[in-house]
């Protein structure tokens, strides 16, 4: 384990010399020194150049040599996976889009995706793997109550990962993952926020001070199952009624536009109908955003964020976008929207493998400061 975590802290630049390991890892310097050399003698860290000096000797500068560690990164959907082998700063190198169908199940799938990214990985030395999956995922690694995913609740997905990788894992909602990976495609100034995922279902997550909020058992950023008043009775995948899911995801909306007699049989044709401005369409998007803003407002008024950051297919409707803006700077107390920013993800469908390779280094400096 400790190799991971000496290879994480440098490929990630957060340690460039010996002495800065030993700090992190709280280690003694001659442990450091040794297990530095095994990995310089395996050729997984090389020594270049000379660092600053704080006086005294010049320590010799450490990185990671491009084309030798790699990280494994899995994102997946319904019906769909993103797959990439990241370099050692958790940059995509290689990447792969692969059909599957959840409902298969986590067995038939996870070797599936697992074969898939060993084969990726092209026997380099692993980092890390990590996995996104379309529904909540607790602190373990397990999946609790999933909606359209038979035979997946209670499911340990970290278990059966460790079963083939020996290395520091990531098991994470898509969601999750994403936020993370707005952090990449942004940059450090982005340090609060809130991120929504309006797709065919509407998912979200809060970053706060750079780092994912989690909450107790994983399941923090849940808002799909909010109860809007508009939902009145309709009947919610979760059991209950009236949840946001039942109006501003775009399942619903592709169901409530069908019902007033407009065919559309997905997102894609929606958002492309609401482009064109189509009545009906236009209708419905503008109350389903409208939505989305009364369950954001309380967010924002709660925990303040700098930025509210949209993503998913609904991200790119103008008019749905503008109608949950309009009721958050409506509703919000205007100290709080002063400076919110509310925008698109611009991390793009890479978002979640750039998130799977922050955690995988993140984990790696956590593992080794505890
Ligand atoms: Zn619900």
């Amino acid at each position: 384990m400790s190799a991971a975590h000496i290879i994480g802290l440098v490929a990630s630049g957060q340690a460039t010399s010996r002495a800065e390991l030993a700090r992190l890892l709280g280690w003694a310097p001659s442990t450091v020194s040794a297990h530095v050399q095994e990995l310089l003698d395996a050729g997984l860290l090389l020594e270049s150049g000379e660092g600053r000096s704080r006086g005294g000797r010049r320590p010799r500068l450490l990185s990671v040599p491009a084309g030798e560690g790699v990280m494994l990164a899995a994102d997946l959907g319904g019906h769909h996976a993103r797959l990439a082998a990241l370099d050692g700063t958790g940059r995509p190198q290689k990447i792969r889009d692969q059909e599957m169908d959840v409902s298969a199940g986590p067995e038939a799938v996870l070797d599936q995706i697992m074969d898939a990214l060993e084969e990726l990985g092209d026997g380099r030395p692993v980092l890390g793997v990590g996995i996104g999956l379309p529904g909540p995922v607790d602190l373990d690694g397990v999946m609790v109550g999933p909606s359209r995913m038979p035979g997946w609740h209670g499911y340990s997905v970290r278990e059966r990962m460790s079963r083939r990788f020996q290395a520091p894992l990531v098991v994470e909602n898509d969601a999750n993952l994403m936020a993370m990976g707005e952090t990449v495609a942004r940059g450090p100034d982005l340090r609060d926020f809130v991120f929504v995922k309006a797709g065919t279902g509407v998912g979200a997550a809060v970053v706060s001070d750079g780092r994912l909020h989690r909450g107790a058992r994983g399941f923090a950023g849940d808002i799909t199952h909010n109860r809007v008043p508009a939902g009145g009775d309709r009947p919610c995948s979760c059991g209950n009624f009236g949840c946001l899911e039942t109006i501003a995801s775009g399942a619903a909306l592709v169901a409530a536009v069908n019902g007033d007699g407009v065919d559309v049989k997905s997102t894609a044709d929606l958002v492309r109908l609401a482009r064109d401005r189509h009545p009906t369409v236009t209708t419905n998007v503008r109350f389903a955003g409208r939505q989305l803003g009364e369950v954001l407002t309380t967010i924002v008024n709660f925990l303040n964020p700098q930025a509210v950051v949209l993503s998913g297919a609904l991200a790119g409707c103008d008019l749905f976008v503008a109608a949950a803006r309009g009721v958050l700077y409506e509703r919000c107390l205007p100290p709080t929207t002063q400076d919110l920013e509310i925008a698109e993800s611009v991390a793009g469908p890479d978002a979640g493998l750039l998130g799977i390779g922050r955690l995988i280094l993140d984990q790696g400096v956590a593992l080794a400061s505890s």
